[in-house]
């Protein structure tokens, strides 16, 4: 790259924010002042679900250590909670997984959650933010139209975008980090295809302190769903409020009303809650077509992301392999069809194959509930009488959850023959219950 190449970033979500971050601090190391102007037109301080980026908001250990390592200082404001553990629960059943020592978990959100709320700002999304323009990005509130790529190569990008009205900007290099939600993805660069999508449903409930303390504490809890609709639902703790995530390929309102009138999911909201806020946004299930050009490359959920987990952390890695290939290769068409797209693609590819099939595991306990409660029987006999190392029905839940470990090892710890051993047991158990009791009835 060039000493003061200028360079655009299309969106301000953690892998815009991210990618200004690491091409800032890398190109000072080598000498190089790059010019990185981030474009965005969402006004993240501000409350409501146009300027939000729509997520659960929930930060793996590795991720906070790595942000912290960085340099990056987590003010009180941004850490919405520590989460310390996660509940499990099947429709009758539940189990406690307790944090492991090593393990730091935060909460954060990634707008302002509710007018009332502003003394209470914190965005996450802001703070990344902030934190690439102290490192010297440049911030435009505007929302880009287009890209017009040059004739000849010596020529800069042209960038449309909307304030003031019909502006111009020039760049040498574009990074594309738009996320999948955005209409630009769709006419963005000739070849490029978006990743396919699923919709999820994420919602704001005001609950209160004191419900908080006394029915969720400082965990996560997660329900089943049917298995076709809705996958699973997550119920994450914030501050004064409680975020609703139900995952799933199409997920509506209706549905997940429906899941939260029943008798596992009532008690943990308020008589006459009602949604503060909601959306439909949507995340990636496969990884994009092309996501590259000569001087353009796409980063973070728009390009691929870990299979229903940790999207954040893709955007970290993505932002991270391409400023890799921009500084140690160059930012041609080739270079990032060569370093950075089959660097993405070794990271997540063949491992999402596996998070499918663990997800597949999820949709048969939605499925046969003998099993989900075997399941969790196995967790709290483990959580009783075992000694941590041996608790491999946790192990495999907490790594599901906290995405600490690849899908691989935690499909190779799915194969041991003491976990079938062990479910076995608990389903032969569970059946006996039944029977015991009266078919059908737990
Ligand atoms: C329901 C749900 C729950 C989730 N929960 C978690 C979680 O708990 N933890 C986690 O790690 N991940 C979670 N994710 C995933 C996470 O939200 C994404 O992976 C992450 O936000 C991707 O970052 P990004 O920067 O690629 O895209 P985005 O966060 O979508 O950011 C894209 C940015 O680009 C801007 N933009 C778009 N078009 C334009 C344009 N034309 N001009 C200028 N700017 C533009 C947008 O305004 C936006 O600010 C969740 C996702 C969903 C859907």
């Amino acid at each position: 790259m060039f000493p003061d190449a200028r360079v655009a970033v299309i969106g301000a979500g953690p892998a815009g924010s991210f990618f200004a971050h690491i091409l800032l601090i890398e190109s000072i190391r080598r000498g190089l002042y790059p010019i990185v102007t981030i474009f965005d037109s969402k006004d993240f301080e501000t409350a409501g679900r146009r300027n939000c980026n729509m997520c659960a908001g929930t930060l793996s250990g590795w991720l906070v250590d790595e942000l912290e390592a960085e340099g990056y200082r987590f003010p009180h404001q941004v850490v919405q909670t520590h989460i310390h553990g996660y509940v499990v629960h099947s429709r009758d059943r539940q189990a406690r997984l307790a944090q492991r020592p090593d393990a730091r978990i935060y909460t954060v959100f990634r707008g302002v959650p509710f007018p009332e709320l502003t003394h209470e700002r914190g965005s996450f999304d802001q703070f990344l933010l902030d934190h690439a323009i102290a490192m010297g990005a440049r911030y435009i509130r505007s929302s880009v139209k287009g890209i017009d790529l040059p004739a000849s190569p010596g020529e800069p990008i042209r960038i449309r975008h909307c304030q003031p009205a019909d502006s111009v900007h020039e760049a040498d290099l574009v990074v594309g980090a738009f996320g999948v939600n955005s209409p630009l993805a769709k006419q963005f660069l000739p070849g490029y295809k978006v990743p396919k999508v699923w919709r999820a449903f994420q919602g704001e409930i005001l609950v209160g302190r004191d419900l908080i303390a006394s029915r969720y504490g400082d965990h996560v809890h997660i329900f089943l769903g049917d298995g076709q609709r809705i996958k699973f639902l997550a119920l994450t703790p914030k501050r004064f409020h409680v975020t609703l995530t139900a995952i799933g390929p199409n997920v509506k309102r209706l549905d997940v009303a429906a899941r939260l009138r029943e008798s596992d999911t009532a008690p943990f909201l308020p008589e006459d809650w009602k949604f503060r806020c909601h959306c439909h946004p949507a995340f990636p299930v496969s990884s994009a077509e092309k996501p590259y050009g000569d001087r353009v490359v796409v980063i973070g959920d728009a390009c691929i992301s870990r299979y229903l987990k940790n999207g954040i952390e893709s955007a970290w890695y993505t932002a991270l392999f391409a400023v890799q290939t921009i500084l140690d290769h160059g930012f041609s068409e080739a270079d990032f069809r060569a370093h950075y797209f089959r660097a993405c693609r070794r990271k997540y590819e063949r491992d999402n194959r596996f998070g499918r099939l663990i997800f597949g595991l999820n949709d048969l306990f939605c499925r046969l509930p003998i099993l989900a409660n075997a399941h969790i029987e196995a967790v709290r006999h483990e959580q009783a009488f075992e000694r941590p190392k041996d608790r491999r029905h946790s192990q495999v839940l907490w790594d599901v959850f906290t995405g600490d470990r690849s899908y691989a090892r935690i499909f190779l710890s799915c194969c041991h023959p003491m976990l079938h051993a062990r479910t076995g047991w608990e389903t032969a158990r569970e059946l006996w219950r039944r029977l015991r009791n009266g078919m059908g009835r737990p």
